[in-house]
């Protein structure tokens, strides 16, 4: 349907470019290593079903989310990948859903695996289900310290009805130059693994790699990586950008919908922000903070028209921002307006929107909302 095509407002998901990611990033693994494409808050903000398709048949092997609802979403869909949890599950409705959609839960305390035994239990659960432990090695979130590994392993082996899928940690500065505490992670990660191994725990599969640990060191692959942004086509820092292309997959665009000449002196948007210092040529473009546009950005970004950038003016609205037109000739209500992506030579990253901001590219893509339809390409 090209219903899109009349919309004010729209994201651009280019699956080819996320088909290529996937596959750059396959190549940088060994044949031990499988590709998790981390598909949680709607793949970041792209459209979980149809990313989290055309990664598998790119070849991903695994799903990660958040949340359950986040993995509902992608079984009511027909895929049938193995779903990874990240998120903390507890109640019994939780449990029941679990199962009942053959999701993989992480496991992140003994307590946490007590209830999960003692509610599969009460469900009569015939199957075990599988279960990721999570080991907190430095990241101070979810998972049960390192140094107690050994025990915790033990007691969920020991639980009917859990059987242990993978043991897990996430690291908190694989993006920095610096790789001191990405290393201490990494050491204290071996050490869980030795103190399982010598209580005669064969360990099953490993993973701690996020975007930035895959693409800077091979050493932290193990078994699977768990990759979000790299496979949307951005790079976790730039010390990072020599390894392999990536595309950007996401694009925003917006239309023109009325053109005017202000005189000069005249304020533009609320609280007249800006002040027209010469006459110049106005456009209303049909995008806003409510689409996820960030009000902070207002007189300090740009959009490009007809492949050139024009400075963004005034407050940004809810539903609209005005633009200074006056470099292009003859600009026409219904022109694209591209607010992040490629026209002609030119581009707009997350990244830049992420810098002025003083936030990261993450935040930028999970910012847009629902209300911008999203077009696969
Ligand atoms: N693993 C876990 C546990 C995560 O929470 C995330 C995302 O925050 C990822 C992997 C993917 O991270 P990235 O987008 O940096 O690749």
């Amino acid at each position: 349907s090209y219903a899109w095509f009349s919309q004010r407002a729209w994201i651009e998901i280019d699956l080819a470019a996320l088909s290529h990611n996937v596959r750059q990033l396959v190549g940088l693994l060994s044949a031990r290593t499988q590709l998790m494409a981390v598909v949680k808050a709607d793949a970041y903000g792209h459209g979980a079903v149809a990313v989290a398709q055309t990664a598998l048949e790119s070849g991903a092997s695994w799903l990660g989310v958040a949340t359950i609802p986040e993995g509902i979403q992608l079984r009511e869909a027909g895929i049938q990948a193995p779903i990874l949890i990240l998120g903390a599950t507890h109640t019994a409705e939780q449990i029941q859903a679990i199962a009942h959609w053959q999701l993989q839960p992480t496991v992140c305390s003994p307590k946490q695996a007590l209830v999960f035994s003692n509610t599969l239990e009460a469900m009569n659960e015939r199957s075990p289900l599988a279960v990721h432990i999570k080991l907190d090695t430095g990241m101070s979130r979810l998972g049960t310290n390192w140094q107690q590994a050994g025990e915790f392993v033990k007691l969920v082996q020991s639980l009917p009805h859990l059987q242990i899928a993978s043991i897990y940690s996430h690291l908190a500065t694989a993006d920095s130059p610096d790789t001191t505490v990405m290393e201490e992670q990494h050491r204290r990660f071996e050490e869980a693994i030795a103190q399982i191994q010598a209580m005669g725990i064969k360990t099953p599969c490993l993973h701690l790699a996020n975007s930035a640990a895959t693409l800077a060191n091979s050493s932290l692959h193990y078994d699977i990586v768990r990759v979000g942004l790299a496979v949307y086509g951005l790079y976790p820092s730039p010390h990072l950008q020599a390894t392999i292309k990536l595309k950007p997959v996401l694009q925003v665009k917006a239309r023109v919908t009325q053109v005017k000449t202000i005189a000069a002196g005249t304020g533009v948007s609320y609280g007249h922000q800006f002040i027209a210092p010469q006459e110049l040529r106005l456009a209303v473009v049909g995008i806003g903070y409510a689409d996820g546009v960030p009000r902070h950005l207002s007189n300090n970004m740009q959009v490009m028209i007809r492949g050139q950038r024009v400075p963004q003016i005034g407050t940004i609205t809810m539903d609209q921002l005005m633009v200074d037109v006056s470099a292009i000739e003859d600009i026409q209500e219904g022109e694209i307006v591209t607010l992040l992506g490629e026209q002609g030579k030119e581009k707009i990253s997350a990244d830049e929107w992420a810098e002025k901001l003083n936030t990261i590219s993450w935040e930028i893509l999970c910012g847009f909302k629902h209300r911008l339809p999203r077009v696969a390409m």
